[in-house]
């Protein structure tokens, strides 16, 4: 569904992708570990068109979609949950999902998807009028998934949405995206939180410094050595 090949990214002069390549197909959930500051954002940021690659390509469906625009990524499919939550702090959650569906125009079909998304977190149904920076970090995190999800994404890019929370809430966040997933979104989920991350995934990337050192089955990775001595806490 979609193949990275080679790419270069560079901020300046520092070069902070080096002919990274990885592959995520169809259906599956594919996890993207590795330390901070090894580029898993750059690489999320590459992908949704907010960074272009000096060299190489990114293919979404047999196109190459390196040098088209971050909203027409969006009308093809691609939608991320971006670091930190970044939900608009001053709208209410209403408004935040109404603006994950900006560029759809069929009323009724947004009006019911943002139904589904508070069947799915009724804590936000709630407060579907309580301004975004007021909910907690949890319910934050919910709101930007929710806002995503409002494209209808196929592919679903999420950055670290662990971060942050609470073990409990960890934990319910996974069991969400594996949801997500079940109900036919693929998933590109970048994680510092190895142990979480590979128990739901299929396959598996480990980057270090812009480069992809490891891949393979997430099973595979997890009996790694390698990986459980810098990413499983030995
Ligand atoms: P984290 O988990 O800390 O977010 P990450 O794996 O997502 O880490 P990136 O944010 O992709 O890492 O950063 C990769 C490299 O690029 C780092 O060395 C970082 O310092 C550098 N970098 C990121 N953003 C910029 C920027 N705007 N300007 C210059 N360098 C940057």
């Amino acid at each position: 569904m979609l193949t990275i090949n080679e790419i270069d990214v560079y901020y300046g002069a520092i070069h902070a992708l080096k002919k990274m390549s990885l592959a995520v197909e169809e259906g599956t959930i594919v996890t993207l570990i590795g330390a901070n500051g090894a580029g898993k954002t750059t690489t999320l940021k590459t992908i949704s068109g907010i960074l272009r690659p000096k060299n190489g390509t990114v293919v979404y469906k047999g196109k190459d979609i390196s040098k088209t625009a971050p909203e027409k990524i969006v009308s093809l499919g691609i939608s991320q949950v971006p670091e930190g939550r970044r939900v608009f702090q001053t709208m209410s959650v209403m408004e935040n999902l109404e603006m994950g569906a900006y560029l759809r125009k069929d009323k009724k079909e947004i009006a019911a998807d943002m139904e589904n998304v508070f069947v799915r977190f009724p804590r936000l149904k709630e407060r579907r009028k309580q301004m975004a920076g007021t909910l907690s970090g949890g319910e934050q995190q919910m709101l930007a998934i929710g806002r995503a999800l409002m494209a209808r994404p196929e592919l679903l890019l999420m950055d670290e949405p662990s971060m942050g929370l609470a073990p409990l809430l960890v934990k319910e966040i996974f069991e969400i995206i594996k949801d997500i997933n079940a109900r036919g979104t693929t998933i590109l989920l970048v994680e510092q939180n190895a142990n979480m991350a590979l128990s739901i995934a299929d396959q598996a990337f480990v980057i270090e410094t812009g480069e992809i050192v490891l891949k393979g089955s997430a099973q595979q990775l997890m009996k790694s050595e390698e990986v459980k001595k810098a990413y499983l806490g030995g």
